[in-house]
């Protein structure tokens, strides 16, 4: 069965912290060993891991990410976004996960970040839980 979280970005770049959440759906799933597909439905947002543990990573992360792809003057979509769609490709729209214990099994400093790139605004990421 597929889920989804629905998310309310509040910057135009912007790492948004999903584990617990994700969490929350595979407690509700009664998967105990298994794996948690996690992809984002968006072209200009994407989803990663990283350190959840000091709030600094995530803003260096999406600081760096804005001075790696910036506005450019040979961008040719008309929605003036390229550099979102970039960065979504970049970073990527799916993360496979393992789910141990009835929880994703991340690292100690690891934590499942929501990437906004086109913010702000409401998106949208499906969840599949599989395993027994
Ligand atoms: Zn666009």
């Amino acid at each position: 069965m597929i889920q989804y979280l629905t998310l309310r970005s509040r910057e135009q770049t912007e790492l948004i912290d999903i584990t617990a959440q994700v969490e929350d759906l595979i407690s509700s799933s009664r998967v105990t060993t298994g794996w948690c597909d996690v992809f984002v439905l968006h072209t200009t947002a994407a989803v990663t891991i990283n350190e959840g543990a000091d709030p600094a990573v995530k803003r260096d992360i999406a600081h760096c990410l804005d001075r790696l792809v910036p506005n450019a003057h040979y961008f040719t979509h008309a929605e003036g976004n390229s550099a979102a769609h970039v960065k979504s490709s970049l970073i990527g729209t799916s993360e496979k996960l393992l789910v141990e214990r009835g929880k994703l099994l991340l690292g100690t400093w690891q934590a499942l970040y929501f990437c906004e790139f086109d913010g702000p605004r409401e998106r949208r990421v499906a969840v599949r839980i599989s395993g027994e």
